[in-house]
């Protein structure tokens, strides 16, 4: 029996929300019996999606978050329906009865990510269903992740050493949204929002934006490098908060520099100068 997952992947996000008007689309006005009423079309899909404003200004970025329903191993939705109304399949699907959760309004606190709503139009409780419905007439994966053309959400089976999701997460780490909370999410996480450092650099002699300079960043567990862009500019996103960075800036012909810094906040450095050796 599989064990349906996904890894979705923040930086291959491009903010087109095409996952959002792919789920929309499969709900509404469509009813999966055994699974889901009909969304009405003044509402939210289930994918829930969170932009995530980051830095300093001018240095501003925005980062955009897919948010499905995580389907929790250890759900607190379904320890909370003591009824039956949700459930865990063999797969790991989480589902809301339809019938059992008609008229519900409390299932939407079982939640506590906030990814169960109530449809009013329905009279019923309800949340994604990572489109079973699809999975079990032979679709290899939800029309969310169908639908994004980044790549950025990868679904599949957890318990086949063979399926391209095992192999990701064999390969490298993910995170769990909110882990305080122990659920145990089947759907994880790369590359979430953290702190940003950013900052330019400009020859001291010619004022010149200057590209291609090596800037490393470091502290006690390692170390990022990357160089600037044809503007001179420079980021480091997803830093750990209230830590201690070093910044070096090196290029043939010039003289480094360091930087000491904190990510107690996002950082915008301002201009660098690198001065000639
Ligand atoms: S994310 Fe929320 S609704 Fe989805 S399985 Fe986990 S506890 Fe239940
Ligand atoms: S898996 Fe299906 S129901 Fe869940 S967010 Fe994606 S499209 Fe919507």
């Amino acid at each position: 029996m599989a064990r349906y997952g996904m890894i979705i992947d923040v930086n291959k996000c491009n903010g087109c929300y095409n996952c959002f008007l792919a789920c929309k689309d499969e709900y509404t006005g469509n009813e999966y019996p055994t699974y889901s009423a009909a969304l009405p079309n003044d509402s939210k899909p289930f994918m829930k999606m969170i932009e995530k404003e980051m830095g300093v200004c001018p240095k501003v970025k925005v980062d955009y978050i897919a948010m499905p329903c995580l389907q929790c191993s250890d759900a607190q939705c379904v320890k909370m329906a003591t009824g039956g109304e949700v459930y865990r399949r063999p797969d790991g699907i989480v589902i809301i009865d339809p019938e059992k959760a008609k008229g519900r309004r409390e299932i939407v606190t079982y939640c506590p990510h906030r990814f169960i709503s109530y449809n009013e139009a329905a009279d019923v409780a309800q949340k994604c269903t990572f489109c079973v419905h699809l999975l079990e007439n032979g679709a290899k994966e939800p029309r969310c992740v169908e639908g994004c053309p980044s790549g950025a959400i990868l679904f599949g089976d957890l318990d086949d050493p063979n399926s391209e999701i095992s192999k990701s997460m064999a390969a490298a780490s993910t995170e769990e949204l909110n882990p305080a909370y122990g659920l145990k999410p089947n759907v994880v996480y790369r590359n979430l929002p953290g702190k940003l450092i950013a900052g330019e650099v400009i020859f001291a002699d010619s004022q010149e934006c200057a590209k291609d300079v090596k800037v490393t960043l470091k502290c006690d567990e390692g170390e990022l490098a990357t160089t600037t862009d044809f503007f001179g500019d420079f980021e480091f996103k997803g830093l750990e908060a209230d830590k201690a960075f070093r910044i070096t800036l090196e290029l043939d012909g010039y003289k480094s520099q360091t930087i000491d810094i904190k990510t107690d906040t996002d950082k915008n450095i301002g201009e660098v100068l690198m001065s000639p050796a």
